[in-house]
Formats: structure tokens, C-alpha cells, sequence
């Protein structure tokens, strides 16, 4: 098993979910020139990619959608009428429809979308479950509702939102109506809540989290990280490997077996 992430946080967002035998991308929040430059660094054929999964139309999630699907011919995978609302979806014959709360499967691997608050039309998070585990999805959303919580139990790998630092975000130069955005039951999560939400998620299984989604103006990697160590510090249960998902370079965790 292996997670990816190619980019992540506020100007790009992508990652890879590799099980058994499906290499699935999550968002194509990056040119389609830079997310197969960023391929090609992880030493993945952009070819192999079996399908790819939208979690809302944000352009920071879907700017290479289309080019990518045109080139690649890949299948993509939409909330229901989503296709009708992004300007570009490739190829109209390679999208595939699906529902919050309605599981399918993309050759052995099971894909839960579960949905989230978050300002845009039907946004999702993801559960990708295969004999070798499950792994968890979730960035961009403004509350951890019991839901959000009740699907990402029992995953192998967590990819979870830790957006801002609050003390940062409010004192920083964002205009206060964006301020208010970004904190909002629709908005973002910050690193205290998504520490609160790891701290909900911790089982004996659990082996890395990447933290994600970071914004580079109201947050630094280290504060991040030391708000999910201060849940971590204080528990036995687990010993997850924290990783921060960086905008500018891609970052991956493998399976031991
Ligand atoms: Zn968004
Ligand atoms: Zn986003």
C-alpha cells in the first residue's frame, strides 16, 4: 500500500492511493504538465492510474482535470451533477456519477464518499478500503461533524486538514470577510481541530498520518506538527508517522509489507 501526495495545500491539491492492484488519484488541483512532472519525480507512469476522484470543484482541486482526462483517457469520478458545473471535464464519456453515502468499486478497491461542509456544491470526503487496509480522505471542511468522524475510523493511513493556526489566521493580513470564511462551518479546518479530529481516529492499526492542506499564509508546517504530537504525546495506543503535505513537492509513505 502506498499514499501519495503530489501536492497539497491552498493553491493545489493531489494525492495518489495505491492497493493492491488500483493506483487511484484523488484531485487534480495542479496543471496537468506539473501533476505528471510531479508523476514522473514518484516514478509513477501517469499511464497506470486507473481512475480518478473528484472531492469538490474548487479550482485548487480540478485545475488539470480536463487536460489530464483528454490525454490520459481516464475514467473520473463526480458527484452527481457535478460535471454540469465545471467548465472542463475532459472527455463527457470518461465521467462516472456517484453519491454521498453509496459505496462502489474500482477493480479491488471499495470507495466510501462521505459528504462534508465545505463551501461548494456537494463536496466529499473519501474512504479507499482494499485487502491491505483502508485509508482515509478528508481536506477542506469547515466542522468535523459525527459523520466525518464515524467514517474515517479503523484507517490504515489518515489524510487529514490541518489548515491554519487560529492565532495566525487572526492576526494575520487576510481581509476579515475571508477571515471569516476560512473559519466557518464551511471553511477550514484549523490545526487544534484537526488535531481533535486525529485525536478521535487513534486505533492500534493506525500507521501514518499526513497532515494537509496547509495555507502559507496563516500556518507553518511546524505548528502543524506540534499540535497533532501534543495528541500523540499523550496516548499509547498508537505510533503513527506524522507527515505534512507540502505544496511545492510531492511527499509519500509505503507500507512496510
Ligand atoms: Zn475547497
Ligand atoms: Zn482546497
Amino acid at each position: 500500500m502506498r499514499v501519495c501526495l503530489l501536492a497539497s495545500g491552498s493553491k493545489g491539491n493531489s494525492l495518489l492511493v495505491e492497493s493492491g492492484r488500483t493506483r487511484l488519484m484523488i484531485d487534480a488541483g495542479l496543471s496537468a504538465r506539473e501533476l505528471r512532472r510531479r508523476l514522473d519525480v514518484v516514478g509513477v507512469a501517469a499511464e497506470s492510474i486507473d481512475a480518478l476522484l473528484i472531492t469538490h470543484e474548487h479550482t485548487d482541486h480540478v485545475r488539470g482535470l480536463g487536460p489530464l482526462v483528454r490525454q490520459l483517457d481516464l475514467p473520473v469520478y463526480l458527484q452527481t451533477d457535478l460535471a454540469g458545473q465545471l467548465a472542463d471535464v475532459g472527455k463527457p464519456q470518461c465521467v462516472h456519477e456517484f453519491a454521498a453515502g453509496e459505496d462502489f468499486t474500482i477493480n479491488d478497491l471499495t470507495v466510501s464518499p462521505f459528504a462534508i461542509t465545505h463551501d461548494s456544491l456537494a463536496p466529499v470526503g473519501f474512504t479507499l478500503s482494499g485487502e491491505h487496509g483502508k485509508v482515509g480522505v478528508a481536506t477542506d471542511l469547515g466542522v468535523v461533524t459525527r459523520l466525518v468522524t464515524e467514517s474515517l475510523r479503523g484507517c490504515r493511513v489518515l489524510v487529514l486538514e490541518t489548515n491554519h493556526d487560529e492565532e495566525m489566521l487572526r492576526d494575520g493580513p487576510y481581509p476579515w470577510p475571508l477571515k471569516q470564511r476560512v473559519r466557518s462551518a464551511h471553511g477550514h479546518l484549523s490545526n487544534r481541530a484537526g488535531s481533535s479530529l486525529l485525536q478521535e481516529l487513534l486505533w492500534k492499526g493506525l500507521e501514518s498520518v499526513f497532515l494537509g492542506h496547509l495555507s502559507e499564509t496563516n500556518n507553518r508546517p511546524e505548528l502543524a506538527l506540534t499540535s497533532a504530537n501534543q495528541v500523540l504525546d499523550t496516548q499509547n495506543i498508537c505510533l503513527p508517522q506524522l507527515i505534512v503535505g507540502q505544496q511545492n513537492a510531492p511527499q509519500t509513505w509505503v507500507a512496510q509489507r
